[in-house]
């Protein structure tokens, strides 16, 4: 299949928006930047379109797909009850990176939502997934745009790597300013409940629904409430070793892995410890004062990893206060929740 790459400067020209059109009524897929990480969307009303999307990504069918939306009375086709709380917060988070979960209608094609009787939905804050939105006039299922098991992009260099060939635009937006997915909340659970840690924190939500809510994601379920936890997910080829200890002792342990190993290692960590390294390839995520820019760095540092064939990345734990609940989410995910202390 031959994908056409659009700038942002087509975007506003009237041919690239009826194409947007067509392609989407025509039951294809359209790569689009979102403030979270690039999505790759299809018509959340056709399932025919939406198996496209499980097929190109290799993602099982029963992990669900998030519908985006660019206007709030787009709601009613996807959930009968919009309940004081969800109004609440969808005042204070929307559009932006909280998904929330709702009993859905029976118009939602239970192949988006893996068989579920439920659906997640977003209204992102992303102008130019917006304006996609707003011109294939239709809410667009989107998981994101990576191949199933590896990290999301968040960059168009990741996603023409993957995606070129097998969908019909890819839209390049630079570079995704959170970096990490979005808050999935469940709000058919009393009290609401984390499905997946993001930007919008535990913090956030209770400070507007005034009372306490369920974090579901701190620990790998048997039987999980979200059919993505279930999955590795940001999994490069080579193994992470995720250390947990004094700062001091975690530059010993690389460095003394830099002398062993050479270039087949590589050391992705914030400034205060990468500025002490003495390894080949060390991968700067940004100041540990400054854990936005972390969590938008991650999922880039963790993909170059394949393009270098490293084998081993010794990686570091951080702190799970505000966005640091939803690094170290995707951290111990990468690492199969292996941490190892050093003291
Ligand atoms: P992705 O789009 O790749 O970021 O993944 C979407 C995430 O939202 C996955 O972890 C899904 O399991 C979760 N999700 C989507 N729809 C639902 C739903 N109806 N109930 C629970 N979790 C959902
Ligand atoms: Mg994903």
């Amino acid at each position: 299949m031959k994908t056409t790459i659009y700038q942002l400067k087509d975007m506003q020209r009237k041919t690239t928006a009826e194409h947007l059109k067509q392609v989407i009524d025509q039951g294809g897929l359209i790569v689009f930047p979102t403030e979270t990480v690039y999505g790759i969307g299809a018509n959340a009303f056709d399932p025919a379109a939406a198996e496209k999307i499980y097929r190109v990504k290799g993602r099982p069918k029963d992990n669900p797909l998030i519908v985006h939306i660019d206007h709030l009375h787009q709601l009613k086709r996807l959930t009968k009850t919009i309940s004081d709380e969800a109004k609440r917060l969808i005042q204070a988070f929307w559009p932006g990176p909280l998904t929330l979960v709702f009993q859905k209608t029976n118009e939602v094609p239970k192949t988006i939502t893996g068989n579920l009787d439920t659906v997640a939905v977003r209204f992102p804050a992303n102008a130019i997934a917006q304006h996609v939105i707003g011109v294939v006039k239709t809410p667009l299922c989107a998981p994101s745009a990576n191949i199933s098991g590896k990290p999301s992009s968040t960059l168009f260099e990741h996603v023409k790597k993957d995606l070129e060939g097998k969908v019909d635009i890819i839209i390049d937006g630079g570079k995704s300013t959170i970096g990490l997915e979005s808050t999935v909340l469940d709000l058919t659970t009393s009290p609401p409940t984390i499905l997946r840690p993001g930007s919008v924190t535990k913090a956030m939500i209770e400070a507007v629904l005034e009372k306490p809510i369920d974090d579901a994601s701190e620990v790998y379920q048997i039987a999980p409430r979200s059919p993505g936890m279930k999955y590795t997910h940001y999994k490069p080829q080579g193994d992470i070793v995720l250390l947990e200890g004094p700062t001091q002792k975690i530059i010993d342990v690389m460095n003394q892995a830099a002398l062993e190993e050479g270039d087949r290692c590589a050391f992705i960590c914030a400034h205060e410890v990468s500025e002490k390294l003495i390894g080949q390839n060390v991968f700067d995520l940004g100041s540990i004062n400054d854990p936005e820019t972390i969590a938008s760095n991650l999922f880039i540092a963790l993909r170059t990893m394949d393009d270098l064939n490293i084998t081993t990345i010794y990686m570091h734990t951080f702190s799970k206060t505000h966005i640091g609940s939803a690094i170290m989410n995707r951290l111990l995910k990468a690492a199969g929740y292996k941490v190892v202390k050093v003291a």
